[in-house]
């Protein structure tokens, strides 16, 4: 549902009542992903009355926008259906990108991550699928957060992937997906570090996604008769993996950084 300025009030402010799978997919783009947004319903507080800024007009509430940090901007998401629909607004999106250019030190997103889900990973607290707080973990490789109880059978251990069609599957199948919760020892280069966990690596103790695993297995053992093929399959999938590595090894970098200078 964009939500576009040049249209009257009335037009603009109107949330549709769809049910939420509908309207997670007219925002898909360049907003939360499906699960985030349920977890934003999950956590919204039913509200009779609507709180006084909420009747704000609409350029009033984007004057707002443009001054709030992004975990203010998060919150603004949740607090109702209106304000979901202007907050994560493509005419929205410039003041989340200022929100995040001003947190400082912060790495820039990866172009396959919106704003709103870059703030969400880093600076929300809640698992994106269920809602639960506490133990989570976030993968900036992946780009999700989730409980130990959702991320269990989403990011299984390798030798549970190597089952069915994918039993005997070359083990340098693995290298080509990013580990989920890969864990840096040492954040003073990138080439040490990776270096350091590429050493240890051991499939059948490490995660990987279970939906990426498949398709990239699939891929891989389709092409395995065609060796120039695989060779570029395997090279082109090695450098993604490498920069997603990148990638959260910049953010864990930076979250451990601001973490010591009590930020
Ligand atoms: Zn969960």
């Amino acid at each position: 549902m964009g939500v576009s300025r040049n249209d009257s009030d009335e037009t603009r402010l109107r949330v549709p009542q769809q049910t939420l799978p509908e309207l997670c997919r007219d925002i898909s783009a360049s907003d939360f992903s499906p699960q985030t947004l349920c977890s934003i319903e999950h956590h919204q507080q039913p509200t009779s009355t609507p709180a006084p800024f909420e009747r704000f007009p609409v350029d009033i509430f984007y004057e707002i926008l443009r001054w709030l940090e992004p975990l203010d901007l998060l919150q603004c998401a949740r607090v109702s259906k209106r304000c979901r629909a202007v907050t994560l607004s493509p005419d929205a999106k410039p003041y989340w990108a200022a929100a995040l250019r001003n947190v400082p030190g912060l790495p820039e997103r990866a172009p396959d991550i919106s704003e709103p889900r870059y703030a969400f990973l880093v600076f929300e607290r809640f698992c994106e699928v269920c809602g639960a707080e506490g133990q989570l973990e976030v993968s900036y490789s992946y780009g999700c957060r989730l409980c130990g109880k959702c991320w269990e059978a989403r990011y299984p251990h390798g030798f549970q992937l190597m089952v069915g069609a994918f039993l005997s599957i070359d083990h340098a199948v693995f290298e080509l997906l990013p580990i989920f919760g890969v864990v840096f020892d040492k954040f003073d280069d990138f080439e040490d570090a990776w270096s350091d966990i590429a050493a240890k690596r051991f499939i059948s103790n490490l995660r990987y996604s279970k939906t990426e695993f498949e398709t990239v297995a699939a891929k891989y053992l389709r092409l395995r008769s065609d060796k120039a093929a695989l060779a570029g399959f395997v090279a082109e999938r090695k450098a993604l993996v490498l920069e997603r590595y990148k990638r959260e090894f910049d953010v864990l970098k930076w979250k451990q950084s601001s973490q010591r200078s009590g930020s």
